[in-house]
């Protein structure tokens, strides 16, 4: 049990696990504390393993609390896990770095990086050293990343040409729990990061997509808004359903009449003092009203709530107003209509309103749900992607699968060289690294070859998550790479009767795909290296 690990370094950067462990006294040294780690590791590989590839199985996960998420994304399943080993912890991290930077390959990354270490423990059992087999690996890792770059092929498109972008999209939702809804996925997908992105300097801002959902109807009924969606209503049901031309005020102050009675001791003996201070509290709200539409505002969005008889009185001001609006909304709703949001009253100025088209109450369907839609917004580039399901737990998975797939198309727009998938691109480096093994003299080579062996996994795990026999698949098409001379032939997971993954469109960003070795690369040396586990104790020997 290594629950009690910590992770320290020394002076000179090298990695140590310390184990406060009381009951067994013990201490591991060099080989046996890597092998240790590399068992855990290859657990949690293990785990993730039968969810890679289209055909990979979803995972039901049940929280301590109830909370029930069905997934096959790497990510998340390994997020969710109570993890206590170490190694095993980091292993999550790598899955974790992978998304963060390219959003995909983040159940690859774990299977690969479980390969590696598992050929690694071989290597270590044959008494090669462990770093000898981390500098090994590291040589094996350049080489494949040279023959990713010499495979790569580009992915062609313009905004009038998107079919290679959509084509991407779908691929990479293949396996998620939306291919019910697919090309419409797709297709908010590639909407969604063209209206964001600057081609020319290709460049995307993430930040201006929003995804959100809301519980109701079903996942073909979501939607891409040009603008912002929010889960509101105009704050009383007489107030038009529709702002043209909004010019609107950001308030994050707050936006009710005040309440002296917390602020000052006030005594109230006779009704007529408390009608003075009704009228008071009137008057100065009035006053708010009025400053707010001498700016020239049509419409304030507040993040404070106001009570009924406020809400009466910008009814009858004719200030039509959203209450209760969250922080992050806010924001959003400021960088879509060019506004700024006001924090005090008094900075309540004319260059500070946004500005939108339109602003609109909608409800969806045979649903009696209304939603407000800012559109046409001064800052146009600003999206929602809004997904409509039947529960919160498709809801999340469809967010999810959206979440891959607006990856997939930023990635090809930043940069669109790619390789193929299905194992092709793992099988060519896996060949490229045998090669440059039967060059490289001395103890290097056998690390190399066992590199070469663990990119065969994800061809493998592909294979055997689709039915098919891994070692007769992986066998048939390595030959038939190197007889043929072809790097696209990968697993045809869905049975199409073709191993040409081009045909298939499934592909893999390059940077991605580079990503994945690095990381996994990276990730075995930094467990090789522990190789001191000191247990802690009252008698340690
Ligand atoms: P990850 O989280 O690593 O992206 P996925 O479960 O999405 O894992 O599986 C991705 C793997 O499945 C990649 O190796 C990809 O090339 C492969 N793949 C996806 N679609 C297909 C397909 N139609 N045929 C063969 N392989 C596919």
């Amino acid at each position: 049990d290594m629950s009690n690990a910590q992770l320290i370094r020394d002076e000179t950067g090298r990695p140590f696990i310390i184990v406060k462990d009381q009951g067994r006294k013990r201490r591991q040294h060099g080989t046996e504390a890597v092998k240790e780690h590399i068992i855990a590791a290859k657990t949690v590989a293990g785990l993730v393993r039968s969810s890679l590839g289209p055909r990979g199985l979803d995972k039901i996960l049940i929280s301590p609390d109830g909370d029930i998420t069905v997934t096959n994304d790497g990510a998340t399943i390994l997020s969710q896990m109570e993890i206590g080993n170490h190694v095993a912890k980091l292993m999550v991290e790598l899955s974790k770095s992978q998304d963060d930077e390219i959003g995909d390959g983040t159940t690859g990354v774990v299977v690969l990086a479980g390969a590696l270490l598992e050929q690694a423990s071989e290597l270590i059992d044959k008494g090669i050293h462990p770093i000898r087999v981390a500098d090994g690996f590291d040589a094996a890792c350049e080489v494949a990343i040279a023959e990713l770059d010499r495979i790569a092929d580009t992915v062609e498109f313009s905004p009038e040409d998107t079919s290679n972008l959509l084509r991407a999209a779908h691929t990479s939702l293949g396996s998620k729990i939306v291919s019910i809804a697919h090309d419409k996925f797709s297709k908010i997908a590639v909407d969604a990061v063209l209206s964001v992105a600057d081609l020319e300097r290709k460049d995307v801002d993430f930040d201006l997509i929003k995804v959100d959902g809301k519980v109701g109807g079903s996942l073909d009924d979501s939607l891409l808004v040009k603008g912002v969606i929010l889960d509101k209503e105009f704050s009383h049901p007489q107030m038009p359903k529709i702002v043209k031309d909004a010019k609107i005020a950001i308030l994050t102050c707050p936006f009710e009449p005040p309440k002296p009675k917390t602020k000052h001791k006030l005594d109230i003996t006779t009704v007529e003092e408390f009608k003075k201070l009704q009228a008071y509290e009137k008057a100065t709200f009035e006053t708010m009203v009025k400053q707010i539409k001498d700016t020239g505002a049509n419409l304030a969005i507040s993040q404070w709530g106001f009570d009924d008889e406020a809400n009466h009185l910008l009814l009858q001001a004719e200030l039509p107003a959203i209450r209760w609006v969250g922080g992050m909304e806010l924001e959003l709703i400021a960088i879509a209509t060019n506004g700024r949001i006001v924090p005090r009253f008094e900075d309540l100025t004319k260059e500070k309103l946004g500005h939108a088209g339109t602003v609109r109450e909608v409800t969806f369907g045979t649903t009696r749900d209304h939603m407000l839609v800012i559109e046409d917004c001064a800052n146009t580039r600003a999206v929602t992607a809004f997904i409509r399901g039947s529960n919160k737990m498709i809801i999340d998975e469809a967010k999810r699968a959206l979440h891959d797939a607006l990856c997939v198309v930023r990635n090809l727009v930043k940069d669109n060289r790619v390789v193929y998938g299905g194992g092709a691109a793992e099988i060519a480096c896996s060949l490229a690294v045998a090669d440059a093994a039967d060059k490289t003299p001395g103890i290097e080579q056998y690390a190399m070859r066992a590199f070469s062996e663990a990119l065969n996994a994800i061809p493998m795990a592909l294979a055997e998550n689709s039915g098919l026999s891994p070692i007769e698949t992986l066998a048939s098409i390595k030959s038939r790479q190197v007889k043929e001379k072809n790097t696209r032939l990968g697993v045809d997971c869905m049975q199409t009767g073709s191993n040409d993954m081009k045909e298939h469109f499934v592909i893999d960003p390059l940077i991605g795909k580079r990503q994945q070795l690095l990381l996994a690369t990276q990730l075995c040396r930094m467990v090789l290296k522990v190789n001191n586990v000191i247990v802690t104790g009252s008698g340690e020997d």
